[in-house]
């Protein structure tokens, strides 16, 4: 199973060019769409989802052309939109339930077990009587899951799942992913490094709606040891260094600010080599920094990737 994407471009009516010429392939497995916010991710999900059109461009589920064949897309397709929002005053089963009947199971037995065997699996079933207004974050997620696998769709959709939950919840959450099975293609998009590096085994980081990296985070990892740097320094000599080095993130630890450079060679004595992850990769990646990316015509992607 293969999802083709090719060209996708799509402008809003602001002039807002969310998509711009975006192709990536993505395999079985969970793939992670990585990207700071206002990236496109979102745009890209609705799109692959049907529910809006691109301006140029397809993408292809298999052999389904999802342009032409939108109930086709559909009945494979499980999706857990940005904003779910939820029926405050009904119960979880009965919600699931009625998704369930929108799904086209019509067989009450059947659709019994579906929802009961979904309600277990997202370790909602004891809370199944329960008004999902009083659910907690990580609880609604869970239901927005469940609702999501009615029907085992082949391709999953989690637009920003985990944003928003505690860090319990959140691995929960990933377990819960991590658990769906790697014959379907799971997309998750989220602009938490930390989802990508615990869950996926494919990825592409977006910015201004192209696709600056692909591959796969071990080996995209790879990429850059001996490259990372770090230094502690004081909070106020921060623009003098990005102004000398190419600083791709500076965060405060226990009180003190890290930054970390690329470079080839160590920059200079105060520097000790870092071992790169992920993050190091997102972050040389928005600055820039990686062979291969594709740079959009006009950009601060530097500061972006400094504040995101
Ligand atoms: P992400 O999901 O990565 O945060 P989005 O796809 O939501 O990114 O947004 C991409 C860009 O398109 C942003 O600049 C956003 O403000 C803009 N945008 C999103 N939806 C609309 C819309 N319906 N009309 C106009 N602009 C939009």
């Amino acid at each position: 199973m293969e999802l083709r994407i090719t060209n996708l471009s799509k402008r809003y009516s602001n002039g807002v060019q969310a998509l711009d010429d975006i192709s990536l392939t993505i395999p079985a497995g969970m793939f992670g769409l990585l990207g700071p916010n206002g990236a496109g991710k979102s745009t890209l999900m609705r799109t692959i989802a049907t529910l809006q059109d691109a301006d140029s461009g397809n993408a292809h589920i298999d052999n389904i052309d999802i342009r032409t064949h939108k109930d086709d897309v559909r009945r494979i397709l499980g999706y857990l939109p940005q904003d779910f929002g939820l029926y405050p005053k009904v119960s979880a089963y009965d919600l699931l339930d009625h998704f369930a009947v929108l799904k086209g199971i019509d067989n009450r037995k059947e659709r019994k077990e579906v929802v009961d065997a979904l309600l277990h699996q997202t370790n909602l079933y004891t809370v199944k009587n329960k008004h999902v207004g009083g659910f907690s974050g990580g609880m609604r997620q869970r239901f927005g899951i469940a609702q999501a696998l009615i029907g085992n769709p082949k391709l999953i959709i989690v637009d920003e799942p985990t944003a928003g939950l505690d860090p319990e919840e959140r691995v929960r959450f990933h377990n819960l992913l991590a658990d769906i099975g790697s014959d379907k293609i799971v997309i998750l998009s989220t602009h938490i490094v930390e989802d990508v590096s615990d869950l996926c085994n494919n990825m592409a980081v977006i910015n201004r709606g192209k696709v600056i990296l692909t591959g796969q985070p071990l080996a995209l990892i790879d990429t850059i040891q001996g490259k990372i740097w770090k230094r502690f320094i004081e909070k106020n000599e921060l623009p003098q260094f990005q102004e000398n080095f190419q600083v791709i993130s500076s965060r405060l630890t226990s009180g003190r600010t890290l930054i970390h450079v690329y470079a080839d060679q160590q920059p200079d004595a105060g520097f000790a080599p870092a071992h790169g992850n992920l993050e190091d990769v997102y972050f040389s990646a928005m600055a820039y920094l990686l062979d291969g990316q594709v740079r959009p015509a006009s950009s601060d992607d530097h500061r972006t990737a400094l504040t995101a």
